[in-house]
């Protein structure tokens, strides 16, 4: 898909400020600076419409972005910061468990891992949850320009094992330096909004 518009719709806490449309879902999650703001922005080629490197401590809102007008990607706020407090995370917690769980029009989930690393626990615990509720999953593995790609393989399949991935799955790797996987991505989106 070649992106001309994207804008905010709402960022919101609770079903109630959901947008009122029957447009397709595309949800995108991952802990805090795996390259999720980065991912988003190189599809929508922005430099800064999600913003990167969000704070910690920074309100926890599910941002609504409208695409082109026939899709909203909902980007989740990235989860595994330690400062957070635990009455924050249960919030948290609550809140996209709510969103993945209840909303019809949700097709797909993102859900972002670090090529470079195995996936952390909070990961693996993403994508179980994801697939205990049958969710189609899109898993990206960011920051491949960081690693040669002769190891590429190596790295898929020690994520791969460690998620117990899902052959019906989707997985790209991906840089949103070199845009690696960017058509990809589209591809797979586009596949799960049909
Ligand atoms: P978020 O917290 O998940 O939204 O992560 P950001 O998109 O803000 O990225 C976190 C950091 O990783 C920033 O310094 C980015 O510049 C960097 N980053 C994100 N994606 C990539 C990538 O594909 N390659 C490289 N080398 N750095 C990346």
């Amino acid at each position: 898909m070649k992106v001309h518009n994207a804008e905010i719709v709402i960022s919101a806490v609770s079903p109630k400020q959901y947008p009122e449309t029957d447009l397709p879902e595309i949800a995108l999650a991952g802990r805090s600076n795996v390259g999720k703001s980065s991912f988003i922005n190189t599809l929508i080629q922005r430099k800064n419409l999600a913003r990167t490197s969000s704070k910690p401590g920074k309100t926890q809102t599910l941002n609504f972005y409208l695409i082109e007008d026939t899709l909203h990607f909902v980007d989740v706020p990235g989860y595994g910061y330690a400062k957070v407090s635990k009455s924050e995370r249960a919030k948290w917690g609550q809140m996209i468990e709510t969103y993945l769980t209840q909303r019809e029009q949700l097709r797909a989930v993102v859900s972002l891992v670090d090529l470079r690393h195995a996936p952390s626990q909070e990961d693996i615990q993403m994508y179980q949850f994801l697939k205990y509720y049958d969710l189609p999953v899109i898993v990206v593995a960011t920051k491949a320009d960081k690693i040669p790609r002769g190891k590429w393989n190596k790295h898929e399949s020690v994520i791969k094992k460690a998620l117990d991935f899902d052959k019906s799955d989707t997985f790209i790797i991906f840089s949103s330096v070199t845009k690696e996987g960017k058509e990809e991505a589209w591809q797979a989106i586009e596949q799960a909004i049909k």
